[in-house]
């Protein structure tokens, strides 16, 4: 399942980061999903809500997950969120971000 993976790789992320950190427990995980990387947010919350149940220092964090609009540019010279059609050509754009998922910030506790 293409939204395993992605909570997985969340989960791994913030792990990492806390450990990295020396955190005692995360408080909150946010990221930004692509709007054109087909992603169920809400799919992805909750894969990522049943793997952090055994985890000592991720669990009851919270997923903070933000859909991100895509961002096309065209031969024409059109820059912006048009995703099939450029609204100065009519050509198809190529999109430049919008497919990516990225862990943007880490709310972390960390022990005295
Ligand atoms: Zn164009």
């Amino acid at each position: 399942m293409h939204e395993f993976g992605i909570a997985y790789d969340i989960f791994e992320t913030a792990r990492k980061a806390a450990s990295d950190n020396h955190a005692t427990q995360v408080k909150k995980v946010c990221v930004d999903i692509g709007e054109m990387s087909m992603v169920n947010p809400e799919q992805v919350q909750f894969l990522f809500e049943t793997l952090i149940e055994e985890d000592p220092i991720l669990k009851g964090a919270v997923l903070e997950s933000r859909v991100v609009a895509p961002e096309t540019r065209c031969t024409c010279g059109y820059y912006g969120n048009e995703k099939f059609v450029c609204p100065s050509c009519g050509a198809l754009p190529e999109l430049v971000r919008g497919r990516e998922i990225v862990v943007t910030h880490i709310e972390i506790e960390v022990d005295e």
